[in-house]
C-alpha cells in the first residue's frame, strides 16, 4: 500500500494472529496493487479499451462497488477512474510536474467513472452464491484507468478487524498509513484518544485530540502526499472536474465512521466536495452514520454535529 501500516494487539497479540493480519494485508496488495502487473487492478487496467471484461475477486468487488456509488451520489467528487490524472502529476513519483493545459484536457474524458462497466457477480442457478468471484469490470476506453488510492486502506482495516472480532481480541489499535482503527475498549476503560495533526506542522503536535470509543479516523490531508514547483504547493486529491488539485480552503477533513471503508472514501470524497456542497449534501441516504472535523487553511476547525 505504499505506507508503514503497524498493528498493536495488546494482551491477545499472539505472534500466529499477527501473521494472519499480515497474510491477509498482503492478499489484499496482491489484488489493489497498481505497481504490480499481475494484480487485478492492472489486469482490469491493461485491459481498457480493448472490450475485455476481466473477471475480479470478491474484494475488489466490494470496494469497486461502494467507490463507484459514492461516485454516482457525489457527481464524481470520489472518483475512481482517476488513475490517468493521478499518474500524469505523478505526485509521490520522482517525476512529478505540473502538466500543460493540452496534456490535461486530453486527459479529461478518460477520467469519466460512467465508463467503468461493473457486473456484480450473480447468484448461482441453485440459489447459492458464487464466494470466489466479485463480478467482472471493463474500462470502456483506451487509456483509462482505476486509481482505488483513496478506499483501499480503509476496506483492509475493516477486513483486519474482521479477523480481531473472529478470534475475540479484546482491545487492538490499527494504524494503516493514517488510517487510524481503534477497537475494543482500553484496559481502563476510558475512550481512546486520537491526535488530528496540524496541517501547519504535520510532524508537531496534535492540532486536536479527539477521544473515541470503538471507530475507524481517517484524514486526507493537502500535507500528505505532494510536491512544490515554482513556491506552489501541489497535493495529491484531485477534482477529476477541473483536472487540478483541489482548492477550496480546507487543508484537511477527518471522517469518524464506524466502517474505516466509508471513511476513507469519505474522507477523499468531502475533501473534494468542498464546505458548502457537505453542508447541502443528505449523506444519509447512502452511507453510514459519521461525523467530520475540517481544518480549514487558515486553522479554522469547522466540526459535524458533535
Ligand atoms: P486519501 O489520502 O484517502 O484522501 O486518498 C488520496 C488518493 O486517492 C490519492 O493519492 C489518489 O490515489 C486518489 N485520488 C485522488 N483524487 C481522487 C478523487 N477525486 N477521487 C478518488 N480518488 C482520488
Ligand atoms: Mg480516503
Amino acid at each position: 500500500m505504499n505506507t508503514v501500516c503497524s498493528i498493536n494487539l495488546y494482551e491477545d497479540g499472539t505472534e500466529k494472529l499477527y501473521e494472519k493480519l499480515c497474510e491477509r494485508l498482503q492478499e489484499l496488495e496482491l489484488i489493489f496493487d497498481v505497481n504490480n502487473s499481475e494484480s487485478e487492478i492492472s489486469k482490469v487496467n491493461a485491459a481498457a479499451g480493448t472490450g475485455n471484461a476481466i473477471s475480479v475477486s470478491r474484494d475488489f468487488a466490494n470496494v469497486l462497488e461502494i467507490a463507484l456509488k459514492v461516485a454516482e451520489e457525489t457527481d464524481g467528487a470520489f472518483n475512481p477512474s482517476c488513475g490517468p490524472l493521478v499518474k500524469l502529476w505523478g505526485i509521490n513519483t520522482d517525476h512529478a510536474k505540473v502538466p500543460a493545459d493540452e496534456e490535461l484536457e486530453k486527459i479529461l474524458p478518460l477520467c469519466d467513472y460512467r465508463n467503468v462497466i461493473f457486473t456484480p457477480a450473480t447468484n448461482s442457478p441453485s440459489g447459492l452464491e458464487n464466494k470466489s468471484a466479485g463480478g467482472e469490470v471493463s474500462l470502456s476506453l483506451s487509456g483509462m484507468s482505476l486509481d482505488l488510492g483513496g478506499i483501499v486502506k480503509g476496506y483492509a482495516a475493516d477486513e483486519l478487524v474482521s479477523i480481531l472480532k473472529a478470534n475475540n481480541v479484546k482491545r487492538a489499535i490499527l494504524d494503516l498509513g493514517g488510517n487510524i482503527y481503534v477497537y475494543g475498549q482500553k484496559k481502563d476503560k476510558s475512550p481512546w484518544k486520537v491526535g488530528v495533526k496540524n496541517p501547519d506542522n504535520p510532524t508537531g503536535e496534535p492540532k486536536l485530540v479527539l477521544e473515541c470509543s470503538e471507530s475507524s479516523i481517517v484524514t486526507s490531508g493537502v500535507y500528505e502526499r505532494f510536491f512544490e514547483q515554482d513556491g506552489k504547493h501541489y497535493h495529491h486529491i484531485i477534482d477529476c472536474k477541473t483536472g487540478r488539485p483541489v482548492e477550496n480552503g480546507i487543508a484537511s477533513l477527518t471522517i469518524i465512521c464506524g466502517s474505516s471503508l466509508w471513511a476513507d472514501v469519505l474522507s477523499t470524497t468531502l475533501f473534494v466536495m468542498g464546505e458548502e456542497k457537505i453542508e447541502k449534501m443528505d449523506f444519509e441516504r447512502f452511507t453510514p452514520e459519521f461525523e467530520y472535523i475540517i481544518i480549514m487553511n487558515d486553522g479554522e476547525i469547522i466540526r459535524s454535529r458533535f
